[in-house]
C-alpha cells in the first residue's frame, strides 16, 4: 500500500495518534519548553528564572550587547533577509568579507557558508561522496552527518566510536573505492575528542578524504578557540572542517573551511548551499562581531574552561557519576541516568528547584544512555554552578528513591 492509500484509510490520522502515544510511552515523547527572554547564564521560562545549563551559547555571545548591536546595523545597511541564494543575487559583501574572517581563523585558504551546521554537513558530505564511494563514520556523530551520508547514496561504514583500529579495518575493505572519513572533533553528546591525528594518518595511508565536523570545537577547544584541527596542526590534512555559527559565535548559520579549489567545488556541487537562500545579514553581522569579540576577549575563552572544571569538579563532589579522564576543560558534561523515563524525572525535579537541563534521550543518544547534557559556559558564575551541581545531586538521589 502506498503511502497516500493509507492515509485515504485513515491510517495517517490514527497513525499519528498511534506514534505519539507510542513515544509517551516509552519516554521518548518530546514537547517544546517556551523561554521569554534573552540568551544568558539565567532565562525566564515557563514564567520562572532559572539558571540555563543547556546552551550550546558556550560564549555567552548570543546574548552580548556588541554581537546584538552588530545584528541590528547588519540589518539596516544591508536588509533583514539576502532575498536569493548566493549563485543569483544573494551573495553580499558581508558575506564574503565573513568568509575571509572565518578561513583567517580556521587557518585555510577559503570557506564557503551554508545555512546552518545540518545544511552544511549533508551539503559537503554528500558533494564528496556518491554512489562509487565509501564513507566511514564514527558511531556517534551527528545526526546531519547520518543524514548526509544517506543523503549521498554511498555505502556507509559507521566504525566503533573513536576506534582507530575499526576504521582501519573499514578502510582496508575500501576494494579500491575512494573513502570519506567524516568525524565530530568534540563529540556533542559526551564532549570527548576525536582521534584525529591517528584518523589524518590512516586517511594519508588510505588517499581517504577527511571531514571534521568543529560545531562544538569552534571557539571552544585549541589557541584562541580556533578548533581542535588548529590545536593539532591539521589544516592541511583535512579537506573540510565544518563549524556552526549557532553555537560559540552565538549566531545563526554555519561553514566549511577549505581550500580555494575544494570552496569551489562546494559552490558548485553543494545542493544546500546552491538550492537555499543566503544567511541573513543580521545572523552574518552578529558572527562577524563574535569573531572579533573571541580575538579580542581571551579571557571569554579562559572563563569558559575555567567554568567548565568548577562544574566537573562540583558534579563529582556531589558523587554524581561524571565520565572519568579526557579533558577537565570541556564543557559538555554528560550526567547520564540511563532510562529515558528517569532522565525525563531528574530533568524535572531539577527545573522545580530553578535548575534547567534539558533531558536527552534516543534517539539523539543511544538506548539507555539517557541523560542529562549539562553545559557550563563563559556567562556561568562560578557560584551558580556549584549551588546547580547541588542541587542536580538532590534531584538525582530524589529520583533513585521514587524509581
Ligand atoms: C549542532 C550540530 C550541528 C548542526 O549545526 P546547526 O548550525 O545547529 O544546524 C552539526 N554537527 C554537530 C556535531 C552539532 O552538534
Amino acid at each position: 500500500m502506498t503511502g497516500s492509500a493509507a492515509a485515504r484509510e485513515g491510517g495517517a490520522a490514527t497513525g499519528v495518534g498511534a506514534a505519539l502515544d507510542e513515544l509517551r510511552r516509552a519516554g521518548l515523547l518530546r514537547e517544546l519548553r517556551t523561554l521569554d527572554s534573552a540568551p544568558g547564564a539565567r532565562v525566564r521560562l515557563d514564567g520562572r528564572e532559572v539558571l540555563l545549563l543547556c546552551s550550546n551559547d558556550y560564549l555567552g555571545l548570543a546574548g552580548h550587547p556588541r554581537v546584538r548591536a552588530a545584528a541590528a546595523e547588519a540589518a539596516q545597511r544591508w536588509g533583514a533577509g539576502a532575498g536569493a541564494s548566493r549563485l543569483v543575487s544573494g551573495n553580499l559583501a558581508l558575506h564574503e568579507r565573513l568568509e575571509a574572517e572565518l578561513a583567517a581563523f580556521k587557518g585555510t585558504e577559503a570557506c564557503v557558508l551554508f545555512g546552518s551546521g545540518y545544511l552544511a554537513n549533508t551539503g559537503v558530505i554528500a558533494a564528496l561522496a556518491g554512489r562509487d564511494d565509501l564513507i566511514l563514520s564514527d558511531a556517534r556523530n551527528h545526526a546531519s552527518i547520518v543524514d548526509g551520508c544517506r543523503l549521498s547514496r554511498a555505502e556507509t561504514v559507521v566504525y566503533d566510536h573513536a576506534d582507530l583500529d575499526a576504521l582501519a579495518t573499514a578502510l582496508r575493505r575500501a576494494d579500491g573505492r575512494r573513502g570519506l572519513i567524516v568525524t565530530d572533533a568534540v563529540f556533542s553528546m559526551d564532549g570527548d575528542l576525536a582521534p584525529l591525528e591517528g584518523i589524518v594518518e590512516l586517511a594519508r595511508h588510505h588517499r581517504a578524504r577527511v571531514i571534521v565536523d568543529e560545531a562544538h570545537a569552534t571557539g571552544v577547544v585549541g589557541p584562541g578557540g580556533r578548533g581542535l584541527v588548529a590545536e593539532l596542526g591539521l589544516e592541511q590534512e583535512v579537506d573540510v572542517v565544518v563549524g556552526t555559527l549557532g553555537k560559540a559565535l552565538g549566531s545563526y548559520g554555519a561553514f566549511a573551511a577549505c581550500t580555494r579549489q575544494m570552496a569551489a567545488y562546494l559552490l558548485n556541487r553543494a545542493r544546500t548551499a546552491i538550492f537555499s537562500t543566503a544567511l541573513p545579514p543580521p545572523a552574518a553581522g552578529a558572527a562577524l562581531e563574535a569573531l572579533r569579540l573571541v580575538r579580542e576577549q581571551p579571557t571569554l575563552l579562559a572563563r569558559l574552561h575555567a567554568n567548565a572544571r568548577t562544574l566537573r569538579d562540583a558534579l563529582a563532589a556531589q558523587g554524581l557519576p561524571i565520565p572519568p579522564g579526557g579533558d577537565p576543560t570541556m564543557p559538555i558534561v554528560p550526567l547520564v541516568i540511563g532510562d529515558p523515563h528517569a532522565a525525563m524525572g531528574v530533568c524535572e525535579a531539577a527545573l522545580a528547584d530553578g535548575v534547567f537541563a534539558q533531558a536527552i534521550r534516543p534517539p539523539t543518544v543511544a538506548p539507555g544512555t539517557s541523560r542529562l547534557r549539562l553545559v557550563a559556559t563563559a556567562a556561568h558564575e562560578q557560584a551558580d554552578l556549584r549551588a546547580a551541581a547541588v542541587t542536580l545531586g538532590a534531584a538525582a538521589s530524589r529520583a533513585a528513591t521514587l524509581s
